[in-house]
């Protein structure tokens, strides 16, 4: 079967040329006679890769000395506990600013260990913008401000952060190594795998050294951020398969130009969906300009009777899981690094024809 347009919101497509590469390397990984699925993740053939996978993430985001990378087992609703569990302590509060599904979810969760002061919201007008800084006010005595700078399941993206002492947290799950970010401006980076890195089982979390000496010896061990940055990830077995295509898919950035120029491609990629969805009055897309996501592109139909049938036509035409999240509903594009503008292109010809036939 040939490989189709995949637009699924994670697990994500991945760029086909990593998984021939892990395909070519499967069952014996640079002449070690096994694939990094067996080799003991204590081996110096692993501990190479982990390296690696570190290094290149550290080029790719350009990240300071100061900063840990951390490979985390789990997923980013893991980091979802572990970062009021670790950051909190001494706390009275931390603030969260709420944009949507994924917001929302990490601050019932932080409620669970911490006061949780909800700086702003758009829940009121369904999530479809995000509140302004200068609307907001931040407490700084907090422990942290949480932020989710690209929520998948509505589609908003906002890149500008508030002036404030506050360590910024950031959920960038479905925008990490999808857009230019100045690492320096957050103390916590945190993204689940399964989007724009590799396979799901892992998070990357990106801490600033500092602000582990908050982290408590009470946390569950293999909790503890700065337990897992002594032990370089590695307090228990990590997900070692992950890790190796993590790095793959790294070196594959980095053949590419690197960020920048990922950047560029999302940009044309989101602006040609976009300026096709804005111009039909078939297609609507409810997210305010200047916050629409250029990673995930919700969009609904006029008819919404007919969107049965766009799902099973477009998936006959080889573009895959256009459903928008069951909480939802409508369809939704998740064009990350790995969708070619060719797919892009591929949808938009396609929505073209459909509106053509039922419109
Ligand atoms: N945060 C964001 C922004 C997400 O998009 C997702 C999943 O899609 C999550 C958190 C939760 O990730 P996981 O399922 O890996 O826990």
């Amino acid at each position: 079967m040939s490989r189709v347009y995949n637009f699924c919101s994670g697990p994500a497509a991945l760029p086909e040329a990593v998984l021939k590469k892990a395909q070519a390397e499967l069952l014996d990984w640079h002449g070690a006679g096994v694939s990094v699925m067996e080799m003991s993740h204590r081996s110096t053939e692993f501990m190479s890769i982990l390296a690696s996978a570190k290094a290149r993430l550290k080029r790719l985001l350009e990240i300071g000395d100061d900063y840990e990378i951390l490979f985390v087992q789990g997923g980013a609703s893991t980091l979802f506990a572990q970062i009021p569990a670790n950051l909190a302590n001494g706390y009275d509060s931390a603030c969260y600013l709420d944009t949507g599904a994924w917001s929302t979810k990490a601050i019932n969760e932080a409620k669970k260990y911490t006061n949780v002061k909800v700086v702003g919201s758009s829940k009121a007008d369904n999530y479809t913008y995000v509140p302004k800084w200068s609307d907001v006010a931040l407490d700084e005595s907090a422990a942290y401000l949480h932020l989710c700078p690209n929520e998948t399941i509505g589609g908003l993206e906002f890149s500008d952060l508030p002036e404030t002492d506050l360590p910024i947290v950031a959920d960038l799950s479905s925008t990490i190594l999808s857009r230019k970010i100045d690492v320096s401006k957050y103390g916590v980076i945190y993204a689940g795998a399964q989007k724009n890195v590799g396979p799901a089982g892992i998070v990357i979390c990106i801490i600033r050294k500092d602000l582990l000496a908050r982290c408590d010896d009470s946390l569950p061990t293999i909790w503890n951020f700065a337990n897992l940055a002594k032990h370089d990830s590695m307090v228990n077995t990590p997900p070692t398969f992950a890790i190796y295509l993590a790095d793959l898919v790294f070196e594959w950035l980095e053949e590419q130009g690197g960020v920048a120029a990922m950047e560029a491609i999302n940009q044309a990629k989101a602006k040609a969906l976009y300026d096709f969805i804005d111009q039909s009055a078939f297609y609507a897309n409810p997210i305010a300009p200047e916050n629409r996501s250029r990673m995930n592109v919700p969009f609904t139909l006029a008819d919404e009777s007919l969107e049965a049938t766009f799902l099973a036509e477009s998936e006959a035409a080889g573009l895959r899981t256009l459903a928008g999240h069951r909480s939802v509903g409508g369809m939704r594009a998740s064009i990350y690094n790995a969708m070619p503008m060719e797919g892009v292109q591929a949808l938009i010809d396609f929505m073209k024809a459909f509106e053509k036939r039922y419109g």
